[in-house]
């Protein structure tokens, strides 16, 4: 059976008293709450063995992205070539203004859509620290020589609607397992921008212009430090190259972009 998402979810409340009392709490705490919430896959809600993971068939499911991939946009190389570094043509003839993108998996396939689906509109805030750790193994590399993780920040009449930022969710689970620090405050949604769906490459662009901003408290901050910008999805990358521009343009040494995931079809 699924557990249909929606807005007000009658279980979200105890689900993150019961995340608050599972960080709190010791084995004996778990045990107990294991038999009051036992544990279910993240998609289906079917039995599995532990806390935030998927059951078989949905694990399956999930379009997985593995080596060999395009240095800079992560996308995954049908067979592999072994020439370490190697750009796709997409990336040479498109070059994006942020360094490099990794991503946990596909956008496109399974029960992935599902999941973000239910992390940005669900209120399942729980669902963070799975997503949250998949994103710091798929992205190890950056990671390790990040200063700063960047959540992409949403406009605030945005926030105020959904309640939480969803990128912040997963940088905050990203920082703690990497040990850098995430800034939420680095980079401001200065501009409310219209949904991308239906536009095109272009029009995305010009959608997007002037939506980001890092503001005058943060300059110091953002000054010579080689930048991880977060979120849940990358589509045509249109957000992810605004918000990088503005952040180099504020004195980043570089950024990179580390998605849960990513289009990999033509956008
Ligand atoms: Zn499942």
């Amino acid at each position: 059976m699924t557990h249909a998402p929606s807005a007000i979810d009658p279980a979200a409340p105890l689900l993150r008293a019961w995340a608050h009392a599972r960080q709190r709490g010791g084995a004996l705490a778990n045990a107990a709450l294991d038999v009051i919430f036992p544990p279910a896959c993240l998609v289906c809600r079917m039995a599995v063995a532990a806390h935030g993971a998927l059951c078989p068939a949905c694990w399956r499911g999930i379009g997985f992205i593995e080596k060999p991939y395009c240095e800079r946009l992560g996308t995954p190389f049908p067979y592999d070539l072994g020439v370490p570094g190697l750009q796709s043509p997409e990336a040479i003839a498109n070059p994006p203004v942020y360094h490099r993108a990794r991503a946990v998996a596909r956008f496109e396939d399974g029960p992935v859509r599902d999941l973000i689906h239910r992390l940005k509109y669900g209120d399942r805030m729980e669902l963070a620290k799975p997503l949250g750790r998949w994103m710091a193994r798929a992205g190890a590399e950056l990671l390790a020589e990040a200063d700063l993780l960047v959540p992409v920040p949403l406009h605030r009449r945005r926030l105020a609607w959904r309640r939480f930022n969803q990128a912040n969710a997963l940088a905050q689970v990203v920082a703690q397992l990497s040990g850098k620090k995430a800034d939420p405050f680095a980079l401001v949604r200065v501009k409310p921008t219209r949904p991308q769906v239906g536009l095109s490459r272009t029009q995305r662009a010009e959608n997007m212009q002037g939506a980001f901003a890092v503001p005058e408290a943060a300059t110091a901050a953002v000054l010579g430090r080689k930048v991880v910008l977060i979120d849940d999805v990358l589509t045509s990358g249109a957000t992810l190259n605004a918000a990088a521009r503005v952040l180099l343009r504020a004195g980043a040494a570089h950024v990179d972009v580390l998605v849960f995931a990513r289009v990999v079809g033509a956008a």
